[in-house]
């Protein structure tokens, strides 16, 4: 389980999360929608260490039981309860959240200068300390994950967007973290290039990866999480299944969004 806590934000005195407590079970898939606006990848952010919150703390209660055997093999990235004090964090204690948290970012975000194998072993080699060539099987094994093993030398720029969301992918999972974070991850791709990246993340999540994912992708959404949170103004206004969401909503809102998307 990780479990967040009175997560609050606040941009020049406007309060953007206002005290939001979340709950992701192991090996879940747990999706986040909303309006533009609401909170959503200022919320991922800091979970990565990417944004400081006025308060709020990160728990890993470090019982994720998935399979090891789909996990980096070789790294000793530990899977051990932590527990950060967000608001007050030092830099060894963000450095450990990143450790635990692999982010995938709306644009891709590659290093344009690298190769595909580059852009995974990378992090392996300077963040996890990995020999060279222990790093470039591993990154191999990850591209293979996510189909893209094919195209370990080539550059980013001569790759489709669907292409280049894949191996962003395949660099977080690489590091094998206890969650995934994906900001809406097919929003810049070409609508013929977004199934690809839906079905690597499908794969994944049957793979028992635990996963966060902000996202507009509402039938993906509906067919792929355990869980759904509808976020407006910092808050989260309902949260359940999708079939609750999407059948049954309690709060008016919610259905008033979701039936904007059909
Ligand atoms: P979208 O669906 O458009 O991606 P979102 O739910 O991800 O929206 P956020 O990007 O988290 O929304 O933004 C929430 C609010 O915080 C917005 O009002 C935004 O303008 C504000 N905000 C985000 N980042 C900053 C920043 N660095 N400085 C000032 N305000 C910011
Ligand atoms: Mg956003």
């Amino acid at each position: 389980m990780i479990e967040l806590r009175g997560i609050t934000k606040r941009f020049d005195g406007t309060t953007v999360l206002d005290g939001l407590d979340l709950d992701i079970t192991d090996r879940h898939i747990v999706t986040i929608i909303g309006p533009s606006g609401s909170g959503k990848s200022t919320l991922l952010r800091i979970i990565d260490g990417l944004e400081r919150p006025e308060a709020g703390s990160i728990r890993f209660t470090g019982d994720n039981s998935r399979a090891k055997g789909e996990a980096a093999q070789g790294s000793d990235t530990s899977h051990s309860p932590l527990e950060v004090d967000l608001a007050n964090a030092s830099a060894r204690e963000i450095k450990q959240l990143r450790s635990r948290v692999g982010f995938v970012f709306q644009n891709y975000n590659l290093f344009a200068n690298k190769t595909v194998l580059q852009n995974v072993t990378e992090g392996l080699i300077y963040a996890q300390g990995m020999s060279k060539s222990q790093a470039n099987k591993l990154a191999l094994e990850q591209l293979d994950r996510v189909g893209m093993a094919d195209f370990a030398d080539r550059h980013p720029s001569t790759l489709s967007g669907g292409q280049q969301q894949r191996v962003g992918i395949a660099r977080a999972i690489a590091l094998d973290p206890d969650l995934l974070v994906l900001d809406e991850p097919t929003s810049a791709l070409d609508p013929e290039m977004v199934g690809g990246v839906l079905q690597t993340i499908a794969q994944l999540a049957h793979e028992g990866m635990t996963m966060l994912m902000a996202t507009h992708e509402m039938r993906f959404a509906r067919d792929a999480s355990h869980h759904m949170v509808f976020v407006e103004h910092g808050r989260i206004v309902e949260q359940g299944s999708p079939e609750q969401l999407f059948d049954h909503p309690e709060h008016p809102r919610t259905a008033e969004f979701l039936s904007s998307f059909v």
